[in-house]
């Protein structure tokens, strides 16, 4: 971040907020419930690093996507477990032993190569094993035959530990539970089945924020705590009662203003033409920044702590917002998400118009430096 400027824009992370949103959600777990933390895509925007530093404490282990995340969490000297959700490729199996990242385990071919390693170089291999039970995407697929002799095999295998089974929720954000609750039986199924057999396994998890929220997929002894963490609820179909507040907000310092006659086009393809004489500001941000291209014409801007439309389509790197009677100077900061003067621009309020929160807060670009408190 050295030689960045916050000059044109920047973002704040209220790392006191995360804090804060991890032990809402703690206080409505079962008490002793462990959470591992979902960090992955550089904590859904937020920085990586910054955040497990923040709440490495706070909760049993991170959630990630890749081995590079992994990584760079063990760099910063994170020491806590790692999970990597996803499927990983082979060339990199190595990195797991030498860094103690687990992988998510759910394939023959997957535990053959795991067990080459682990005999070649005489060590074990902490995973998890994925399930498949309606998400359609990584795990096994639990409701197919032979499904339990994966998991049997895996958990026979004198070279690989596992630490914990879990499977992921569809839709459990959706108003309608009963796919979730599907997803939920087949879990619970499948977990007796091995119990039956006399397997045990540590770690059993399911529930995402939706779950969490929705008290879903909840009996088991972890769960996995994503976008509420940040903050952020993950859809308006859940159950809005934890007074999460949202750790993300933006800046942005007007780079011009300009009084236009009525009658002149502003930005790509004149789709706004001014219809009388307005005073405009040029806001040094665009879609490069990952500010959603879908707001053109659509959001507003906090100037001076008043709700300023967008005017025509948001560039690259610039968009025009309407200041018309605002009092505003150059270089003044403004706010394009967050609060400010007692008004608040919220994720929420672009999702109303087709912004996926999720989707924006990953695409927020790495030119927009982030600021801690
Ligand atoms: N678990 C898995 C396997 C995921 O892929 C994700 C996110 O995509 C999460 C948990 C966290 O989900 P959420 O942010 O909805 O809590």
């Amino acid at each position: 971040q050295d030689r960045k400027s916050y000059d044109r824009t920047y973002a704040i992370v209220d790392l006191g907020r995360i804090v804060e949103n991890l032990r809402l959600c703690k206080e409505k777990l079962r008490k002793g419930m462990a959470v591992c933390a979902v960090v992955k895509m550089d904590a859904y925007g937020h920085g990586i690093v910054e955040v497990a530093k923040a709440i490495a404490d706070e909760c049993a282990m991170f959630g990630v996507a890749t081995v590079e995340e992994a990584i760079t969490l063990r760099k910063a000297g994170i020491e806590g477990d790692i999970l990597i959700l996803g499927v990983i490729p082979e060339s990199q199996y190595a990195l797991l032993y030498e860094y103690r990242i687990m992988p998510s385990l759910f394939t023959l071919k997957q535990l053959k190569k795991l067990e080459e390693l682990g005999k070649k170089n005489n060590t074990n291999l902490a995973v998890h094993i994925a399930l498949d039970t309606g998400m359609g995407r990584i795990g096994i697929q639990t409701e197919e035959k032979g499904a339990l002799k994966i998991a049997e095999q895996i958990l026979a295998s004198p070279h690989i530990e596992v630490k914990g089974i879990f499977s992921h929720f569809a839709s459990c954000d959706e108003q309608d539970k009963s796919y979730a609750r599907k997803q939920e039986q087949r879990f619970k199924n499948y977990l007796e089945k091995l119990k039956e057999r006399g397997f045990t396994i540590p770690l059993c998890h399911i529930a995402n924020s939706a779950g969490i929220l929705e008290d879903i997929g909840t009996e088991y002894n972890m769960v996995r705590d994503g976008i509420v963490l940040y903050g952020v609820y993950p859809s308006k179909e859940v159950l809005h009662e934890l007074p999460i507040k949202m750790a993300l907000s933006w800046k942005a310092k007007i780079s011009h203003i300009k009084t236009v006659p009525a009658g002149e086009g502003i930005s790509y393809g004149s789709t706004f033409v001014t219809e009388k004489e307005m005073k405009i500001a040029t806001i040094p941000v665009g879609y490069g920044d990952g500010y959603p291209r879908i707001l053109s014409g659509k959001a507003t801007v906090l100037v001076s702590g008043k709700k300023c439309p967008i005017l025509g389509r948001v560039c690259m790197d610039q968009f025009m917002v309407d200041i018309t009677g605002v009092e505003a100077e150059l270089f003044q900061e403004v706010t394009l998400l967050g609060e400010e003067g007692g008004e608040e621009i919220s994720l929420y309020d672009w999702e109303e118009l087709g912004v996926f929160p999720y989707e924006f807060l990953c695409g927020l670009g790495n030119r927009v430096p982030r600021v801690y408190y």
